[in-house]
Parts: C-alpha cells; structure tokens; sequence
C-alpha cells in the first residue's frame, strides 16, 4: 500500500455510484477514524464494505466513541451501505495451545464483537485458527468452544450480529482449509451463537478447489452447498490470487488479474444462489486508484438485465 492516495481527499463523486443487483464492496481504510470508511466506501462505488475496527496487527483496545457509532449509522442509511462486514484482528488466534495466548485471543475477540456491537455492524469476519501443537479435531473443538466464551451475555442475536468463520489457504496447522472445517465450527456454534461463514475465492484456489473451469466451480459450489450449505455463506471475498491452485499460497490479486481471471467471478456473481450474500474485495492496492478499479470490475461482471435495487 506504498502508493495509498486517500479518495477523501479528493472531491466528491458527482453522480451517485451505478447500482447492481448485488452488494459489492471492498475492504476499506479507517484512517482518521471508523466513521471515514463509510464515506470512501461510497466513494468508491460500493453499497456495502468490510473495515478492521482497530490496528489490525496490534492488541492495544481501541475506544470508539458513541458520536463515531453515530456517524458511522448516519452515513450507511444514507447511502445505504449494507451490511457492515468487520473484519477480526490478525493476532487472534483462538486455537492456540498457549493458555496465556488464548486468553489473551478470547479477550481480544470479545472486544471485536463489542466494537462490532456499538458500531451495528451485521458481520464479524473471523479466520478459524492455528492448530499448532494440537491435533486439528481439538482445534476445531477448541475454537468452537472461545467464540462462545468470547460472546458470553452479549446479545448478539437482538443486534442483528453474526459471527463468519472463514475459509482458509489450508497452510500447515491452519484450520479452516477445507469446507469440512468451516462446518465443523458451524454445527458447534448453532443455537449458542449466531454463526455462518465467509469463503475467500482465493483461499479456496490456493487449498485446492477448483474455481477457474465452469465443471470445476460447479463441483466446488456442489461441495461448499453439502458442507457449510450455500445459504450460510453470507460474504464472498472476492480475491483473484497469484498463487497456483493447490500451492496453499494466500496472496491476493487483482480481480482478473490472476491464476483465477475473470471468468469465475462473473459465474459466481450471477449465481441466484448467492444473491444474498455480499461480495467483498481484499485486493492489494499497488498504485492509486486500484481499489476503486477492483470495485468497478466486480459490478461490470453483474448482468445488468437483473431488476436493480
Ligand atoms: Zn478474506
Ligand atoms: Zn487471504
């Protein structure tokens, strides 16, 4: 992100963004404070968007106040941005075999939930874990079980939260590289915690689905609608990737721009099965402009003879 020109700085888009009939958003800057990411996420062309709600590679606690709360909901209703995905702290690892870590993980989380709460955002992001130490079915049982300590006496089914395992690239120890894992922790949380998933395009590339032919993505479709159940997924990180099928490389490209290329995004986002869901990009920003460029290619690819909204 060297070349990070911030689009707040520039004037004001002077039409309103065009609308498809999906929602598609990309992971947005808080800098200057949370509230800003709404406004660049307009900017930027999305009807939805997905923010870190503090550093994402720090532990300190980040207080947000209750006029950034404000001004956050005041700019979503009025350009109806929807849902608010928030993406969970890299350094939470919930499946950690360090007590002291995994406390530390536990309470880390349940300020993101927290933060996530105050700021009414419908979706918490989190990656499943790393098993290091363990086996991967005590992982699984273990993540399961500090989601639920974390959420313990916050309500988040009044607050419209939901909780989205997410898959993984599958690299050693890492839970959550196959769509088995992704439901594991899904049928252990039902009924204690509202809980769905999030599955990465490149994640799934990289552990070793295939996503490029039409057969392919089919049979993976096929696959996720078995496990997790098509329904439950509630967003789509759209990220092309650099990495071959099956490397377990997680490096993100731009859309189209890689070992994926354009087609399977466009299959992905014409599918009425996913229509819910939101469709998200967490793509590398390598000169000015490319997140504004990444969000236009994912709308082109929606048909336009599907009723907009
Ligand atoms: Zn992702
Ligand atoms: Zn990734």
């Amino acid at each position: 992100m060297a070349q990070e020109q911030d689009i707040l700085k520039m004037p004001p888009p002077r039409r309103p963004p065009r609308l498809t009939s999906r929602r598609i958003g990309i992971h947005t800057s808080i800098a200057g404070g949370v509230q800003n990411a709404a406004e660049r996420a307009y900017r930027l062309g999305c009807n939805t968007f997905q923010i870190f709600s503090s550093s994402p590679r720090q532990w300190a606690p980040y207080e947000l106040t209750r006029a950034q709360c404000a001004e956050m909901g005041r700019l979503r209703e009025k350009y109806d941005l929807r849902p608010l995905v928030i993406h969970t702290n890299y350094l939470v690892n919930l499946a950690s075999t360090t007590p002291l870590f995994l406390k530390k993980s536990v309470e880390a989380f349940r300020g993101e939930i927290e933060r996530a709460l105050a700021l009414r955002a419908e979706q918490l992001v989190l990656h499943p874990g790393s098993f290091r130490g363990a086996d991967r079915v005590q992982g699984l049982m273990q993540t399961a079980a500090a989601i639920a300590a974390a959420s313990q006496g916050l309500d988040l089914v009044k607050n419209n939260l939901t909780i989205l395992i997410e898959n993984t690239a599958g690299a050693e120890y890492s839970l959550g590289g196959r769509f088995e894992q992704v439901a594991e922790i899904l049928d252990r949380l039902r009924g204690v915690v509202p809980i769905a998933a999030c599955i990465d395009t490149c994640h799934t590339h990289v552990a070793g689905y295939d996503m490029v032919s039409e057969a392919g993505m089919a049979d993976t479709l096929a696959r996720l609608d078995a496990t997790v159940g098509l329904k439950n997924v509630r967003v789509w990180h759209c990220n092309d990737a650099k990495a071959a099928c099956g490397s377990k490389l997680d490096r993100h490209q731009h859309i189209g721009r890689g070992s994926i290329g354009l087609e399977p995004f466009r299959r992905l986002l014409n599918d009425s099965r996913l229509a819910h869901a939101a469709f998200i990009a967490e793509t590398p920003i390598d000169a000015p402009g490319d997140d504004k460029k990444n969000v236009a290619t994912l709308k082109r690819l929606v048909a336009r003879k599907t009723p907009q909204r």
